[in-house]
């Protein structure tokens, strides 16, 4: 396909077409990926998400990559619902050192009814710091959804995971359709959607493309792509998985880029055993998200420094926040976190 049709939203991709994609020349899908990345935003800017566990551990499902699931003995030690104050305080750190969207994760199936208030009072007041909120907390009913999307909550992260064909290898208690299901949800609700998938689990270069296809031929594409690389954490079924081929990885995200080209496509878990260069090509491949946290849920994450450090070597800076800001105070709130962010050492100014 000539780089200058790399640029065109779709919803009708067919495998044929997303495998074509991927076997092209690496050099060439690179350079494919970069027209359709610059096409919609700046190349040299990286959007910067903080995540934390609010609920740890003790999750009935079964997800076979998951330290969290309580079927498997990885040595996590479980935590209730984290109180409110707690959430506050970290989400107040994750603004200070530069973070703009704050994602809060739950391990379970689906959130009570019983517990919505008190995940609802977390989005208002995370909000009120004038971040942006995410949270991912399992399968939404609908109306769930509706009572997160009042509270104020911009994204709801909830991943695919894999191929159609392959999940019945990864997940056996909820259903392919259960996950479309909570998208649908998600969106019917006006929120905005965070869905992507994990590879290096064994899965086949067709899993990968027909992961990659089901996101794209969302009747939306998801804003956020998170493309996670297996953590092999001890003690889960995949712990010893073989490597995937780290060029195969940067494959699917230059895919993930020319598929979803107006998504901000996440570099997720597996960071902390990438290295610079890898990141980089990823970079390059389209990917302009990172969480940036020392911990992603459970799994350890490389240190905020190092990111900085990073960032700034390669000449990227971090995307500020370009939402509609609901009242003067929140703006307030945010010229405020953006000053104080900018008095610290860890900051990288965007202006430079
Ligand atoms: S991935 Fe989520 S749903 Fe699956 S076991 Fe882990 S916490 Fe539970």
């Amino acid at each position: 396909m000539p780089a200058s049709h790399a640029t065109e939203i779709r919803n009708d991709w067919t495998r044929e077409e997303v495998l074509a994609l991927f076997k092209q020349p690496f050099n060439d899908l690179l350079f494919q990926a970069q027209v359709a990345h610059r096409q919609h935003f700046n190349a040299n800017e990286v959007q910067l998400s903080t995540l934390l566990s609010i609920k740890t551990g003790a999750c009935p499902e079964d997800c076979k990559y998951c330290p969290q699931s309580a079927r498997y003995d990885t040595g996590l030690e479980k935590e209730q619902l984290m109180a409110l104050e707690k959430v506050i305080e970290e989400a107040k750190a994750a603004r200070e050192s530069g973070a703009t969207r704050f994602c809060m994760g739950a391990a379970w199936r689906s959130p009570k009814d019983k517990d919505l208030p008190a995940v609802a009072e977390m989005v208002r007041q995370v909000k009120a710091l004038g971040m942006e909120t995410c949270m991912t907390l399992g399968m939404l009913k609908e109306e769930q959804a509706h009572m997160l999307a009042e509270a104020g909550l911009d994204y709801y992260n909830h991943n695919l995971d894999t191929s159609p064909e392959y999940y019945g290898e990864i997940i056996t208690t909820r259903t392919y359709q259960d996950r479309l299901n909570t998208l649908d949800n998600v969106r019917r609700a006006g929120m905005k959607v965070c869905a992507g998938g994990i590879v290096g689990m064994g899965e086949g270069e067709k899993d990968r493309a027909g992961l990659l296809m089901q996101l794209a031929n969302l009747p939306q594409h998801p804003e956020s792509v998170p493309i996670n690389m297996l953590v092999k954490v001890a003690g889960t079924p995949l712990d010893q998985q073989e490597d995937l081929d780290p060029f195969e990885f940067i494959r699917t995200i230059a895919v993930a880029r020319i598929l979803m080209p107006k998504s901000h496509v996440r570099l997720s878990a597996g960071r902390e055993e990438m290295n610079d260069q890898m990141q980089a090509l990823a970079f390059m491949a389209g990917a302009n998200s990172i969480f940036y946290c020392e911990k992603l849920l459970t799994t350890p994450n490389p240190k905020a420094n190092r990111d900085m450090e990073l960032l700034n070597r390669l000449g990227i800076k971090p995307e500020t926040r370009h939402v509609e800001r609901d009242s003067e105070e929140e703006e307030q709130a945010l010229h405020q976190a953006l000053a104080e962010a900018k008095s610290d050492h860890l900051f990288y100014n965007a202006a430079n």
